[in-house]
């Protein structure tokens, strides 16, 4: 169990892994998320569950490296073991028939909308997806998002592939022709969906993001996800990850996101050195 099974380089430190977890698998929803380990003095990682396949008891997790644990992780390969994949965790997302479900991905968050929005299109909605990067290199996931969706659009910031300019452009425009959306579900960096729910607020459209908050139990009891909702503290782990874009607060969540920034560069700078060292 929790062995690599497949690994694929996606783009420049982005990596798809196939991790072999048949007890997660059997019990997974769209929405939810796994927490790594890996290895006994590791420590624990939040992962969306991008795919899986009860049949195989496989899912597929998306990895990019931004600090010392998912570094370390990049440095796996197939047959590698992690030592625990604990899950599932957080509440699913809530899928129903609706008109039209626009889901708009940025980066690393396409591969964590994508089982929502495919799960949307199974129940008979018409999904239009939206997807951004930076550039044409950071775009990941197109084709398998391109698969279920009634209509795609995409935008980099830098103009190399699809239209120049951000997801929120593409959803204005979308908006603007008098489209009519009955759900927008928004995941990628905290700023993308903030943007995102302010395009959609003066509109009233029902706008959901997942919130990439800091975690660390992930079970509701250390607290370190807290996250204001509607003026309430909510828990992201357990309470979310999902949330109505146009309740949270953002300017919170961004904050306590930038918290450890400086121990999380010592940990990096540490983790190259003993890489270098050969210890
Ligand atoms: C729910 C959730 C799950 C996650 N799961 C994982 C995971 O499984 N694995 C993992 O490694 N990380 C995960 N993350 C971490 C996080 O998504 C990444 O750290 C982050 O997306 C950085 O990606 P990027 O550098 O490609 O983003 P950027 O390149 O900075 O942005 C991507 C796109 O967002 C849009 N955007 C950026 N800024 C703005 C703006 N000001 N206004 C409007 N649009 C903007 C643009 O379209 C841009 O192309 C998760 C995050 C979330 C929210």
């Amino acid at each position: 169990m929790n062995e690599i099974v497949q690994k694929k380089e996606l783009a420049p430190d982005i990596d798809e892994y196939v991790i072999n977890a048949p007890l997660v698998a059997s019990k997974c929803l769209s929405g939810q998320f796994v927490v790594l380990r890996l290895h006994e003095e590791g420590e624990r990682i939040p992962i969306t569950i991008a795919d899986f396949d009860r049949d195989t008891g496989f899912l597929t997790l998306v990895i990019q490296e931004v600090g010392k644990t998912t570094m370390e992780m990049g440095t796996m390969k197939e047959g590698d073991v992690l030592s625990d994949v604990i899950g599932p965790l957080g509440r699913e997302s809530k899928i129903s028939k609706i008109g039209t479900m626009v889901a708009v991905g940025g980066g690393i968050g396409i591969p964590a909308v994508h089982p929502i929005a495919r799960a949307f299109k199974e129940a008979g909605s018409a999904v239009i997806s939206v997807l951004g990067a930076r550039n044409k290199e950071l775009l990941i996931w197109e084709e398998r998002m391109r698969s279920f969706s009634d209509k795609i659009s995409i935008t980099t910031d830098d103009g190399s592939y699809g239209k120049k300019g951000f997801v929120t452009d593409a959803l204005k425009e979308l908006i603007d022709s008098g489209t009519k959306i009955d759900q927008v579900t928004a995941i990628g960096p905290a700023i993308m969906m903030k943007m995102v729910s302010e395009v959609t607020r003066p509109k009233g459209i029902k706008t959901v993001v997942s919130l990439n908050s800091l975690m660390l139990d992930a079970t509701g009891m250390c607290g370190v996800c807290r996250v204001e909702v509607g003026g309430k503290t909510k828990f992201a782990c357990v309470d979310g990850p999902e949330f109505d874009g146009h309740e949270v607060n953002f300017d919170i969540l961004m904050s306590r996101l930038t918290m450890y920034l400086p121990e999380e560069k010592e940990s990096v700078e540490a983790y190259r050195k003993k890489l270098s060292s050969g210890k």
